[in-house]
């Protein structure tokens, strides 16, 4: 491992606009906090992508032996689109349409978001805290920054002041570059503006009006967070006042992450993130994929084929291959004609994967196994582009193709090394599930359940109903379903 990890990772920083060469804050340790979903309707396939892209950076780390905590939080409460009345806020407007509490329309896209995230083989991150789990966090938040003259209050709701922060020698709008002019000239007239001694000031705290479902009481009255408040109060709790890695898609850029920047800095003084990722969007059909615009498919959508941008249904690891064809920092557009091609070039690999378990071995090799497992690594360490690994990845079985035509020769150890990195690369850092190995603990799983069901035709053939009820109940515990008919006994998991 040492070997690899001495040509250095390069990890591209938003902030200072360049590849910059990786060195945690404490060697040996990472943390990594991931803005998460806002949970008022479905994930949809292009929030998919970025936390796809975060997924395989975190399995990247733990594969060169970091120790990562990864912290990806829910947004369960106060994510205004806009610092504006309470129609804004996106989670009173689904409770309204739907008729639930607010509380049971986050649990439900939540485990929404959840299966969503298994189906795609997602590693989980060892925190993923809600921002309704934090409120007492952000309250003290907002208090010290009054305290500190970067905050007031107006109307029972707290407002950041910008100009006040930049008249302390710190400068709003550097992740982002923009100037602070340009953002008073562009800011939309928007309610709560005359509430603020400047347009740009963003909200830290909102009073709720008599409407707004979700409110706590604070020392201003009844209201709830601003949502920039929430990823500085989770992310800083958890990770420390400055910590390694935060990421999200580029549109959080601006003004959420600058707002981050600036909560941090007043709070105490310090950058609070060495490094700033933001992953680019996907597209579909040539437009950005968004719920506003309805140019939006759900992952669920495109694995069963219920859709119409798609003729057919491609399998999650299809999905999670294609995604993975394009650098994280690279706009990717998804079409039919995209997802084929990535069916086929998954396919191909797979296919050679399953070769190297057949594949003659000879006293030399004429392939030179171990450069390319550097090439491998190298594709990762520049910023982790998977496109060029995974060219690399087919490279590896163009040689295992050449091999097993007999024109080019490899030893059992160069083959053990090939088998090996391309189960590495392939399975545990592009996280691709091996399916080979799930249709094998599947049939497996069947044998199992066959063998139940003679055990409870024997049972019940000697009147032995007890076991055999023992039996089909304990199986629909685990979600197997029997289902006795005609022909016999049939079941479904
Ligand atoms: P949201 O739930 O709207 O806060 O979005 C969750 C994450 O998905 C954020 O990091 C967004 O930047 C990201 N995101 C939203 N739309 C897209 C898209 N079309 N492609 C990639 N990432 C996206
Ligand atoms: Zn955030």
């Amino acid at each position: 491992m040492a070997f690899y990890q001495s040509h250095t990772l390069q990890v591209y920083n938003t902030i200072s606009g360049e590849k910059e060469t990786f060195s945690p804050i404490h060697e040996g340790n990472i943390g990594m906090y991931v803005c998460g979903p806002t949970v008022y309707s479905h994930v949809h396939l292009g929030n998919v992508r970025t936390f796809m892209s975060f997924d395989m950076i975190y399995r990247y780390f733990n594969h060169l032996g970091y120790n990562v905590r990864y912290v990806r939080n829910i947004t369960d409460a106060g994510h205004l689109t806009d610092d504006g009345n309470v129609d804004n806020d996106r989670f009173v407007k689904q409770t309204r349409l739907e008729k639930l509490e607010p509380m049971e329309v986050v649990q439900k896209y939540t485990v929404y978001f959840h299966k969503v995230l298994d189906l795609f083989n997602f590693l989980p991150p060892n925190i993923e805290p809600t921002a309704t789990g934090h409120i007492i966090e952000q309250i003290e938040l907002t208090q010290k920054l009054i305290e500190d003259g970067f905050a007031y209050e107006s109307n029972g709701s707290v407002y950041f002041d910008v100009q006040e922060y930049n008249k302390r020698g710190m400068n709003y709008g550097e992740l982002s570059n923009r100037n602070i002019d340009e953002l008073f000239a562009n800011t939309r007239d928007l309610d709560g503006q005359n509430e603020k001694k400047n347009p740009q000031d963003f909200a830290l705290w909102k009073s709720a009006s008599p409407a707004h479902i979700m409110r706590w009481n604070s020392p201003w009255g009844e209201g709830f967070p601003g949502w920039h408040l929430e990823c500085t109060a989770m992310s800083t709790k958890y990770l420390g006042e400055t910590f390694d890695i935060h990421g999200g898609g580029m549109d959080l850029k601006f003004p959420h992450h600058e707002c981050e920047i600036a909560q941090g800095k007043a709070r105490n003084g310090v950058e609070p993130v060495k490094y700033w990722m933001h992953t680019n969007m996907l597209t579909m059909n040539g437009l950005r994929m968004s719920k506003s615009t309805g140019n939006f498919i759900l992952p669920m959508e495109l694995i069963n084929g219920d859709n119409d941008f798609f003729e057919k249904a491609f399998s999650p690891s299809i999905v999670r291959f294609c995604f993975m064809q394009a650098h994280y920092r690279s706009v990717l557009d998804i079409s039919n004609e995209a997802m084929v091609a990535s069916e086929k070039g998954f396919a191909r690999l797979m296919e050679g994967i399953k070769l190297t378990d057949s594949l003659p071995v000879s006293a030399n090799s004429s392939v030179d196994i171990e450069k390319w497992k550097q090439s491998c690594y190298d594709a990762m360490n520049d910023d982790f582009n998977t496109p060029i690994l995974i060219a690399q990845l087919f490279e590896g079985i163009r040689y295992i193709n050449l091999i097993n035509d007999k024109k080019e020769t490899i030893t059992e150890a160069d083959l053990a090394t090939l088998k090996e990195t391309l189960s590495v690369f392939v399975f545990d850092i592009l996280g691709i599930r091996n399916e080979a190995e799930t249709a094998n603990n599947s049939d497996k799983l069947s044998g199992v359940v066959e063998m139940l069901i003679k055990m409870r035709n024997e049972a019940r053939a000697n009147k032995n109903w007890a076991l055999s009820d023992e039996i089909r109940d304990q199986l629909a515990e685990l979600d197997i379903i029997l289902k006795d008919g005609k022909e016999g006994t049939t079941f479904t998991f």
